[in-house]
């Protein structure tokens, strides 16, 4: 139980990179409420160029009232404040880790695994439910979807998915399974594997800041918090839902211009050319293809691209609501 009632409270968490002696710096933002209730943790900015799940952070922790609320939201504004300093995509500048593969951490290992190790450590560790915002990164433009994994415990899976589900946005992806022995490297499948049900939400694009893409967050993070029970409202639920299966990344194996021919929201079919790739003097180097029947809810928009870069991501419809 918090020993504090009825404030907020806002600064920045900061240690020292051992290896180094650099800052790791992350601002975060508590609200303790008036009443008891559980510990909610919401993350923006894994990727620091994901501007609407930043945002979203911002304001949900402003609009936050203490005397209203029952329980603790804790707020981390920005995960990845390099990359969101230097305006970089995906990355943590000193390693060139993507975040969502540094947990849960390591303190004598690169930048990022260490950043890892501490918010997991500080913060990610003592939440009872884990909400970890996306914003379609700089060169993706991004279909609003929610996201929520498997960890084999049925009770901290069924309510990760019904987290996912009441946050509004009409693609639900059911991730991947994964087990003890076979741990996720992200934080909010880390949460999940501890026992705090958690789901990840994507809503913006490009490096952009839109106000109704961040709405769409703020909408998700209010629904959640009237469904934990911190705060009295009406759930908002207007979203047809799509769920997904089988969400898979189509990634480059070239270097080169890419070209995509399909559009957000497109049902394509296995095999169907979504793009091509040339070189950098017009020749043909391959045409890319779907790898399965299903939705495209993310084109790299780019046309810069190396081997490894994620050139579409689409899935599976299971079940659709109509
Ligand atoms: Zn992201």
């Amino acid at each position: 139980m918090p020993e504090k009632k009825g404030v907020k409270e806002h600064g920045w968490l900061t240690f020292q990179y051992r290896n180094t002696g650099e800052p790791i710096r992350f601002p975060v933002g508590t609200v303790y409420g008036e009443n008891d209730g559980p510990t909610l943790l919401v993350l923006g900015g894994m990727h620091g160029s994901e501007f609407a799940g930043i945002e979203a952070a911002i304001r949900l922790f402003n609009e936050a009232d203490p005397k209203k609320l029952r329980g603790v939201l804790k707020v981390g504004m920005m995960y990845n404040v390099p990359a969101f300093e230097n305006n970089l995509g995906f990355l943590v500048p000193h390693d060139g880790k993507n975040p969502m593969s540094t947990f849960p951490g390591s303190r004598l290992g690169t930048y990022g695994e260490a950043m890892a190790f501490y918010f997991n450590q500080e913060v990610l560790s003592k939440c009872d439910y884990f909400v970890e915002l996306h914003g379609g990164d700089i060169p993706e433009a991004l279909t609003p979807f929610v996201m929520h994994l498997r960890s084999g415990d049925p009770d901290v899976d069924e309510k990760s998915r019904k987290m996912a589900e009441i946050y509004n946005i009409p693609l639900v992806v059911k991730g991947a399974q994964f087990s003890k022995d076979n741990p996720p490297h992200n934080a909010f499948g880390t949460a999940m594997m501890r026992g705090a049900p958690s789901m990840l939400a994507e809503s913006g694009q490009q490096g952009i800041l839109k106000m109704d893409e961040v709405e769409t967050h703020l909408t998700g993070l209010r629904n959640i918090m009237v469904h934990l029970g911190m705060m009295n409202g009406e759930i908002v639920n207007t979203a047809k839902r799509k769920f997904i299966e089988n969400y898979t990344s189509i990634r480059s194996e070239y270097a080169g211009m890419w070209y995509p021919v399909v559009h957000l929201n497109q049902r394509v079919t296995t095999g169907e050319v979504v793009g091509y790739i040339r070189d950098y003097f017009g020749e043909p180097v391959a045409e890319v293809r779907a790898k399965l029947d299903g939705i495209v809810s993310m084109v790299r928009t780019s046309p810069a691209i190396k081997v490894g870069n994620t050139l579409i991501e689409h899935g599976f419809i299971a079940s659709e609501e109509s």
